[in-house]
């Protein structure tokens, strides 16, 4: 296939980011509108509309969560494989906005298959994107980072409009008009993608295409292709079953990590030792994950509930209702701080003292750790009542953030040098799906401290809260330590990569 632009053009770019980098920052950005728009409604929606009782619209909520993200593992091997990373991206945002369509139409009625559509859709979306943002980058430029940062910053700006607009949409307007906006916002990110994406030259195209292709191979690929579209929405209808049936997502999780690690390994036998001993140290990362997202998904689940009985509302004496300071404060630090991190690590890097890759991720669980030891500490400020803080517990998200800047960005960064390209949509695919193993624990521990108390009066709900987020204190600071200690193990795994 002729190309406009070459890879060396792109990756040779002068100035801090490729200009491409702010294409996919759009796309992205739209897309996480939509997609967190959606998941801020889901708990809300079917607890009001749907009524099911808090606890199953809590457990549904996790699945859902759980199966968007274990879908990018799927997404990204059929990328790798099939797809290329463009084509599987179009294809999940037509399903993502397929699945808003659904809701918008009849959100009752439609909700697990507009669901549905909307998990498959981001599992190709999802990891291809980040894919891609890697891949505008030579090895070992000290400007990846910074430029995961800047996509970072759009992920959050998305999720913060996205999040606060459809559930108020919803909760004042109209449900309708609430799905509604999240499938315009998508349709924006996708027709973004289509009108920028030739600026891409040759990356993301299948990797079944090649120049001088035979007719024959052509139409081979087009039948594999074919057939991956066809797939994926005959699944539709599993998925269906097993996000409607929490139960399901039990054994869902006890296979899909093992069967992804499984596919892995055996990827492997292709690859040198060399690229093995990288993969090895990607699994670290991904492991090392899992644990920080169960604790931060908190948010989502037990502490969305500490929000709503154990906080005041007021953020440095402005009027703010906390359960939307808990939903939004960490985006909004994100925006801020995400490029002012990206230019400390370029400004380090330009020194030769920037931190390495698991340093930087240890300094991530403790920041993890500063963050709920200050939730701990709301304790202290309580009246009588078990109402504490707000104030005191929106800079335990401000720390927070800092500690998800170590790790998030810097964690996708990372799995882009540490993958042969052959196979780096599906270990991308991997990191996501340790963020769908953390929102499964992150329920199991949500629940754990919230059966706790029941029965409990309001103070006493607050000291088991708080209490909790202690121990989580305690154990994202021993990972932190565990993490720089064993770093000089890992990076000789990792070799030539920071
Ligand atoms: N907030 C980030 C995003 O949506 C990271 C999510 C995750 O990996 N759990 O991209």
């Amino acid at each position: 296939m002729k190309q406009s632009v070459t890879l060396e053009q792109i990756q040779d770019f002068k100035g801090k980011y490729p200009k491409q980098l702010w294409y996919l920052f759009f796309s992205e950005m739209w897309e996480r509108f939509s997609f967190y728009g959606m998941r801020g409604m889901l708990v809300y929606f079917m607890v009001n509309e749907m009524m099911m009782k808090d606890d199953v619209a809590n457990l549904q909520y996790g699945a859902t969560q759980a199966f968007v993200y274990a879908f990018t593992f799927i997404g990204g091997l059929f990328a790798d494989k099939i797809l290329g990373f463009r084509k599987s991206l179009f294809w999940g945002g037509l399903l993502m906005i397929i699945g808003s369509c659904i809701l918008a139409f009849d959100p009752k009625a439609y909700f697990f298959l507009g669901i549905g559509f909307t998990i498959i859709g981001t599992g190709f979306f999802k990891p291809n994107i980040s894919t891609m943002v890697g891949n505008l980058y030579k090895n070992g430029d000290a400007r990846t980072d910074a430029g995961f940062s800047l996509f970072y910053s759009g992920v959050n700006l998305g999720a913060l409009l996205g999040g606060y607009s459809c559930i108020y949409l919803g909760k004042f307007y109209s449900w309708h008009v609430a799905f509604g906006l999240a499938a315009i916002v998508m349709t924006i990110s996708l027709v973004t993608f289509i009108f920028t994406q030739k600026s891409l030259g040759p990356i993301g195209l299948s990797p079944l295409a090649k120049d001088g292709d035979t007719k024959e191979a052509d139409k081979s690929r087009k039948l594999k292709e074919y057939l991956t579209y066809a797939g994926s929405l005959a699944i539709i209808p599993f998925i269906i079953i097993l996000v409607s049936n929490p139960e399901y997502t039990d054994i869902f999780m006890y296979i899909i990590g093992p069967a992804s690690l499984i596919y892995l390994f055996y990827e492997m036998r292709n690859f040198s030792l060399s690229e093995n001993k990288k993969l090895i140290a990607a699994l670290v990362f991904i492991i090392f994950s899992i644990f920080f997202w169960a604790f931060f998904e908190q948010s989502g689940g037990s502490l969305s509930l500490f929000a709503a009985n154990n906080l005041t509302n007021t953020v440095c004496g402005i009027p703010l209702d906390a359960n939307g300071v808990n939903n939004s404060a960490n985006s909004l630090f994100v925006i801020v701080f995400a490029a002012l991190v990206g230019m400390i690590w370029l400004w380090m890097s330009k020194k030769k003292i920037e931190p390495n890759t698991l340093v930087k991720f240890g300094l991530g669980f403790l920041f993890l750790a500063g963050g709920f030891y200050v939730f701990y500490y709301t304790k202290f400020f309580a009246d009588t009542d078990g109402r504490t803080s707000l104030d005191l517990f929106t800079f335990g998200w401000f720390i927070i953030t800092f500690g998800e800047l170590c790790l998030s960005p810097i964690g996708m960064s990372v799995m882009t040098k540490l993958s042969p390209q052959k196979t780096q949509a599906v270990m991308m695919g991997m990191w996501f799906l340790a963020s769908a193993y953390g929102q499964y624990f992150a329920g199991i521990l949500g629940a754990n401290i919230s059966v706790a108390s029941e029965n409990a009066t309001n103070f006493e709900k607050l000291i088991i809260y708080a209490d909790g987020y202690k121990q989580l204190a305690i154990y994202a600071l021993i990972a932190g330590v565990v993490m720089i200690a064993i770093s000089p193990l890992i990076k000789k795994l990792m070799q030539d990569v920071k």
